[in-house]
């Protein structure tokens, strides 16, 4: 067992500890980065599968995320724009298709105003949020202890325009149903990207990706510590007081003066902190969940979708793939499909066997694409489900109460422990975006305690 000191140890190798590592170490304070996995960079995995480069994990970059398209653009990393031309699909409630072109899925003219105003009123709402603090909202209270099911209950008896507004956040976004989670935390997910119509456009949420993978962010922030990232290191224990904290990985013991937990909220009771964490933070982290969704990549000898005119983009909520999009990678001659399935239907389907998942997923992108959909050379689903190290997708959000409750208090450091995670962001929540402005953040508070 290696025994080292350092200024700080940063546990978890994704987007969120390698940026504040990074950072640390720029500002003259030395770090060790215990990973448990043998790669970097958590939610974020490039990888060659069939002979196609997938993202199994995070890909997209939208205009407003700051700090991840600055942090790309000082690794010297290129972009390129998401394939828009043509049409759009959605399919109603019916099973009908429509091929449509802009934001607005093509549905009644009674049900589209219905949808346009309620758009309307979430902007107004998120437009009083600041959502790195969205308990202050003027009604976090009571938004809070309402369903964004129920709250879109109570706006409209339209179901179709109901069903789509929720699809925007629920399936898409939390990956949770949509009683399972707060109109405040609704809010905080638009606000998070800077409106709610910002959601609804798919053309600014899922702009851009990284030439090569997104995964390169990490990895080349790893390359920049060297020696100082230890993999296959799971932090086991995390003894903590006002000395300083000793962290206690598979392999290596890491004696420090603060430590920064970059790992998932829910991860955090996997590591045994001696004395415990103070019964604040044992509450708030159990209101905190994981939502899931399969990420699903079929690959084809051609993007054929884009012979019919359409752009690839495909949208529904009562498809068991309620999303989809064209995912080609630069340059490349064949066509990708990726395709998203969320929470109960996720579930659903890992109770098939695999074979008849694969079926029921393709017959969906079928409804979107016709038939030629149906046959992939490549198909692979990404399952951050059964993940040790993440058990689930995107990201975590709280239950109902828990956001006015707790989330003043979520990035609160306890004695030497700071914490950071897309999970805990206010911009850029859930996003790689969010998860590098923590890692800035607590480096930045970090070398303040160091310095005074
Ligand atoms: P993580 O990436 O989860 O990193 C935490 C690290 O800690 C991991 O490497 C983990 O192995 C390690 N760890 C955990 N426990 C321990 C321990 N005890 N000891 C040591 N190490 C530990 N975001 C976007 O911006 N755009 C997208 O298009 C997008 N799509 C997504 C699609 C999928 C399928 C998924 C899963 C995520 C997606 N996201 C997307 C979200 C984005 O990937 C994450 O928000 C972001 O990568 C999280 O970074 P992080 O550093 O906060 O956490």
């Amino acid at each position: 067992m290696a025994e080292i000191n350092r200024d700080v140890v940063v546990v978890g190798a994704g987007a969120a500890g390698l940026t504040a590592a990074n950072d640390l170490r720029k500002a003259g304070v030395s770090v060790a980065v215990l990973e448990s996995r043998d790669r970097v960079g958590g939610r974020l995995w490039t990888d060659v599968i069939g002979g196609t480069m997938l993202e199994l994990g995070g890909q997209w970059v939208s205009p407003d995320q700051d700090a991840l398209i600055d942090t790309v653009a000082e690794l010297g990393l290129e972009t390129f724009s998401r394939y828009r031309e043509g049409e759009s699909v959605y399919i109603g409630p019916g099973g009908s298709l429509t091929r449509f072109t802009g934001d607005i899925f093509p549905v009644a003219p009674e049900t589209e105003k219905v949808m346009v105003d309620l758009i309307d009123r979430l902007d107004v709402m998120v437009a009083q949020m600041d959502p790195d603090r969205p308990w202050e909202h003027p009604d976090a209270g009571a938004l809070d202890r309402v369903s964004f099911e129920a709250w879109l209950r109570q706006q409209t008896d339209d179901e179709e325009a109901a069903d789509n507004i929720a699809l925007f956040i629920a399936g898409a976004m939390l990956t949770k149903p949509p009683h399972a989670f707060s109109a405040l935390q609704a809010l905080l997910m638009a606000a998070s990207a800077g409106s709610f119509t910002n959601l609804v456009d798919a053309d600014f949420i899922l702009d851009k990706r990284v030439v090569g993978g997104l995964q390169q962010v990490p990895l080349l922030l790893a390359e920049r510590l060297g020696d100082d990232v230890f993999l296959g290191q799971p932090v086991r224990s995390l003894e903590w007081g006002a000395h300083g904290v000793t962290a206690v990985s598979d392999g290596v013991t890491v004696h420090a003066r603060a430590a920064v937990l970059a790992v998932p909220p829910v991860l955090y009771s996997r590591i045994s902190f001696v004395p415990a964490l103070p019964r604040l933070q044992h509450q708030m982290h159990q209101h905190l969940s994981m939502g899931f969704v399969i990420k699903v990549h079929a690959v084809y000898d051609r993007p054929f979708w884009r012979e019919q005119g359409l752009s690839g983009t495909a949208f529904s909520p009562y498809e068991i793939s309620h999303e989809a999009y064209d995912n080609t990678n630069h340059g490349d001659e064949r066509g990708t499909l990726v395709g998203f399935v969320s929470d109960r239907h996720a579930d659903d389907l890992f109770r098939l066997s695999a074979t008849e998942r694969k079926e029921r997923i393709l017959e969906s992108l079928s409804h979107y694409y016709g038939e030629e959909a149906k046959s992939p050379v490549v198909y692979y689903e990404s399952d951050w489900g059964t993940e040790e190290w993440t058990r689930g997708a995107y990201a975590a959000s709280f239950d109902l109460g828990g956001l006015h409750r707790y989330g003043a208090d979520l990035r609160t450091a306890v004695g030497p422990i700071h914490f950071a995670c897309s999970d805990l962001a206010g911009a850029g929540y859930q996003h790689v975006d969010g998860a590098i402005r923590m890692g800035h953040l607590v480096a930045s508070q970090i070398v303040e305690q160091v310095r005074s």
